[in-house]
């Protein structure tokens, strides 16, 4: 995927702060850290997002993702750890590249993520999208 960024990096193509390399998965600082030591968990392979991953390399991402995030608390002493990830541009994915972002976080770092509820109007809509999901559940196992 020559227009890949992360493809590039991987191939050594572009330059990266590498911290971790087991063959199959590469982990690098993030350029834009949201808190200082933010980095990236990557599969070599190129896949796009979740859905295109096929779930042993998800397996071993999470893994990884686990070491980076102890990793971060005994050597930046990070109070605690966000695990991030998205799919697809409505999602916020700028890089199509599969990737955990592992965010070392700090009593009083100053990072606020805009998490703001949006309530059902009453217990019957959320049933409703409740319903919606356990059929598409059905449909991905072939009922
Ligand atoms: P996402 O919005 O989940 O697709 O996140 C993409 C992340 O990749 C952002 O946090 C960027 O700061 C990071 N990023 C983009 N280009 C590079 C690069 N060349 N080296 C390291 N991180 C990068
Ligand atoms: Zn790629």
């Amino acid at each position: 995927m020559e227009n890949c960024i992360f493809c590039r990096i991987i191939c050594g193509q572009l330059p990266s702060c590498k911290i971790y390399d087991d063959g199959e998965l590469i982990a690098f600082m993030d350029i834009g850290p949201i808190v200082k030591g933010h980095v990236l968990v990557v599969p070599k392979r190129h896949y796009a997002h979740l859905l295109e991953t096929p779930p042993d390399v998800l397996a071993k991402l999470i893994v990884a993702a686990q070491k980076i995030a102890g990793a971060q608390k005994r050597a930046l002493r990070a109070d605690g750890i966000n695990i991030m990830q998205s799919n697809g541009q409505a999602a916020g994915q700028v890089v199509e590249h599969i990737h955990f972002h592992v965010i070392p976080r700090f009593n009083a770092d100053g990072h606020h993520w805009n998490w703001k509820p949006h309530p059902y109007i009453d217990s019957g809509e959320m049933q409703n999208f409740a319903d919606k999901i356990k059929e598409g559940l059905k449909k991905a196992e072939g009922a």
